[in-house]
């Protein structure tokens, strides 16, 4: 049944922060009222939550679901970025990846995604001379199985070059990707033999497309490589008029507390929102310095201080990129608390309310007339809900059930 189909639901028995228990009303798929629990008549569809606590829906703004699951088939043995760059292009050119098996493993991390509280996701899929579009095509597929469950927003993610004499294989596979139909023009300026004509090309064909951008930038510790004030730069100098989105920004964390300050107030500037991707950072940087590791986080603190949206994502899960991973936001927000020295309560708008304004979607932070996607979990607190990730969870799409877990655990010992 289409969403807009279901009238007046209702959500009762909720745990909602400041609020206490209530019950929510609900009217094509939106908010329209919080009224004291057991108050209102009985609606013709309602769902009892028990006091869970009740919170936004969380999104992901930064999954890679074609490479989603892949961890047992291709090892990563140096634990670096280009370790898994290459690991990964080695098993495609032995035919590791089929068009059944990427559907199936994006199947699954969407699932996964669904129960765990998420009801919208960003994903970067790989685009390039070699592979053409079949992964996107793959992942259409496995998107169609999601209509009114999960909103999935899909970047090109382009292989480098972009310019130059090897371009040609690459730009045509874009222009594939755009034909066939994307969200965000994405790729990684970082690695390219020109970053800065990379970034102009790449605004220009996206500005021509009428799409976004989502680029993965600087995705090094080295401090030299700062491409992400090129892309600020060029954002303003052009006036690119579609959002755009920086992720990763590692290199930014490396620089002085002065340069960090000076390229947040451009990214201020150009409107540009940065994605910080805790885990696949903790994996992947830092090998090279035994002594005094960085985390190879962003510069959080100077992006937040100068009013930049910082959003965080889970990036890569169980793949050469990263080796663990849930599936759920609450594990990256929990590190954004211990790696990224959030709050408890910004954390989790940084996977929340913050992910979806920077994906663009309408606002979903249980207020009244907002979007009801949201999920129940059976924990006291917000800071017990992320601490214990407990999978006994109610997950709603516009006021719509579309996930139930429970767990159960039983201690036997004697009394
Ligand atoms: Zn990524």
């Amino acid at each position: 049944m289409a969403v807009s189909e279901s009238s007046k639901v209702s959500i009762r028995n909720a745990h909602v922060i400041n609020k206490g228990i209530v019950d929510l009303s609900i009217e094509d798929g939106k908010i329209t009222e919080f009224s004291e629990a057991g108050l209102k008549p009985p609606f013709e569809k309602e769902y009892d939550v028990n006091g869970w606590l009740l919170l936004p829906a969380m999104a992901e703004p930064h999954a890679h679901l074609d490479k989603a699951l892949t961890a047992d088939i291709v090892p990563n043995p140096s634990g670096e970025l280009m370790g898994a760059i290459n690991a990964w292009i080695a098993a495609a050119e032995k035919g590791t990846f089929t068009f059944e098996n990427t559907v199936e493993r994006a199947t699954q991390a969407m699932e996964l995604l669904v129960t765990r509280g998420v009801t919208a996701v960003r994903t970067h899929v790989n685009v390039t001379a070699e592979i053409g579009i079949s992964s996107l095509e793959a992942l259409s597929k496995a998107k169609e199985k999601f209509v009114d469950v999960l909103d999935v927003q899909v970047v090109a993610l382009m292989n480098s070059p972009m310019t130059g004499s090897d371009s040609q294989g690459n730009t045509s596979a874009l222009n594939s990707a755009i034909e066939y139909g994307i969200d965000l023009v994405g790729g990684c300026p970082h690695l390219e033999p020109d970053p800065k004509k990379m970034i102009s090309f790449m605004l220009g064909v996206a500005e021509e497309a009428g799409l976004g951008i989502d680029f993965h930038v600087d995705e090094t510790l080295n401090s030299e490589m700062l491409t992400l004030r090129e892309l600020a730069l060029q954002v303003i100098d052009t006036g690119f008029p579609y959002p755009v989105s920086a992720s990763h920004c590692v290199s930014l964390g490396m620089q002085s507390e002065e340069t960090q300050a000076l390229i947040s107030r451009l990214v201020s500037d150009a409107g540009i929102s940065v994605f910080t991707l805790p885990q696949t950072n903790l994996y992947l940087q830092g090998r090279e310095h035994q002594e005094a590791m960085p985390r190879g986080l962003t510069a959080i603190k100077a992006l937040i201080d100068n009013r930049v949206l910082v959003a965080a994502g889970a990036d890569n899960v169980r793949d050469p990129f990263n080796l663990m991973g849930r599936s759920d936001p609450l594990e990256t927000a929990a590190l954004m608390v211990m790696a990224g020295h959030q709050s408890i309560e910004d954390a989790f708008e940084m996977v929340s309310t913050n992910a979806r304004e920077a994906m663009g979607l309408s606002p979903a932070s249980l207020r009244q007339g907002d979007l009801a996607d949201m999920v129940a979990i059976n924990a006291p607190s917000l800071g017990a809900a992320m601490a214990d990730a407990p999978m006994s969870r109610r997950v709603f799409k516009a006021g719509k059930l579309v996930a139930s877990s429970d767990q159960h655990s039983t201690l036997h010992k004697s009394l």
